[in-house]
């Protein structure tokens, strides 16, 4: 089921008797994967700062790919914000995204920028983040079971479906977790502890956020989630805390791309320019209550964020595991291997 929200003409046209804004600036159709407060303060702000009028679509990373790669013929987004890097970069070798250089590009760090060169100028990085456990504090401490720490602990009989993380078919951090996997244990190994993780693991989230949410209410104790979502929990007023794994961890850079074939090219640019700049990316904390690293230098890291430079990550291998080919092969045997198991 796919979110959709159209925010209407009417609500963000300019006050009566004067030429609507909208009209004279146009549309945008925008596919955004983060979460639905950030996409709709994305939208709403771009709309009052620009007057284009906004169609969002809010869809899982792994849904957005998929939804392009069906409309390839007759493109209906033009311009896929945020959601996980490895998807944007599959987007970019299957010709389903256009090359673009923003003005803003000196603004960004350097990860950002390494996203845009390895996908021969497609994909630009927009926000960081490191995955690891969110766990709900009271209700361990309820069942008396230990947090965990490091990839180890979890396959543990005390975590028996005690576990949440997201289908890799639908959810981007879903496959950063088993890319992450891979690249720590090697394919057999990483494959294996995935097996003998699935009996603690009570359900395969549709969404990359969905797990650190039911951790939120207390539906499950674990979650296998990018951290700056357990912080948003816990601002939230839930009691939510997080561990990186001991082992070392993977990260997104959470991209964004212009559609092939954008109806609204001259607006889809507008967007991705505006998108760069340190005011739009303030608004994924101020307006979104979330807590990414932003790519723009100048934009800060929210208070309480976690701090990758403090975090044991790995060396990621975007240009692997971000090929279309590769992507499909590792969700495919998780099907075969994981996802089919009882
Ligand atoms: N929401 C937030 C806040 C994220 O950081 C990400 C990752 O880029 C997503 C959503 C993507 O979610 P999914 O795993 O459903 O693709």
């Amino acid at each position: 089921m796919q979110r959709r929200l159209l925010i209407p003409a009417i609500a963000l046209a300019a006050p009566l008797g004067l030429a609507s804004p909208a009209a004279a600036q146009g549309t945008l159709n925008l596919y955004c994967s983060v979460q639905i407060e950030w996409c709709q303060a994305i939208a709403t702000n771009f709309n009052r700062d620009t007057g284009i009028r906004v169609n969002m679509t809010q869809r899982g990373s792994g849904e957005s790919l998929a939804a392009i790669r069906a409309e390839a013929q007759n493109p209906r987004g033009d311009v896929w914000f945020g959601g996980t890097g490895d998807p944007h970069l599959a987007a970019a070798e299957e010709n389903l995204t256009q090359a673009y250089e923003s003005g803003n590009n000196a603004a960004l760090h350097p990860w950002a920028l390494t996203q845009w060169n390895q996908s021969g100028r497609r994909a630009i990085g927009v926000y960081a983040g490191a995955v690891g456990f969110g766990y709900n504090s009271e209700l361990l401490a309820r069942k008396n079971i230990a947090p965990p720490t490091c990839w180890a602990d979890l396959a543990d009989p005390r975590f028996r479906g005690e576990i949440q993380v997201a289908n890799p078919n639908s959810s981007g951090t879903a496959y950063v977790i088993i890319a992450t996997l891979v690249q720590l244990m090697g394919e057999e190994e990483a494959f294996a502890y995935m097996r003998r993780l699935h009996p603690n693991v009570n359900s395969y989230a549709r969404s990359g956020t969905g797990p650190i949410k039911a951790v939120a209410r207390g539906e499950t104790g674990v979650s296998l989630s990018f951290v700056h979502d357990a912080v948003t929990e816990r601002n939230a007023g839930f009691p939510v805390a997080y561990n990186t794994p001991c082992e070392g961890t993977g990260y997104e850079i959470g991209s964004m791309s212009i559609i092939r074939g954008a109806r609204n090219i001259a607006q889809a640019r507008r967007f991705y320019d505006w998108a760069l700049t340190e005011p739009a990316q303030r608004l994924g904390f101020e307006a979104g209550g979330q807590l990414q690293q932003p790519s723009n230098r100048s934009a800060p890291l929210p208070p309480n964020a976690p701090d990758l430079g403090r975090i044991r990550l790995i060396e990621y291998d975007f240009a692997k595991y971000g090929r279309a080919a590769e992507r499909r092969r590792l969700i495919e045997r998780w099907d075969r291997e994981v996802g089919s198991l009882p």
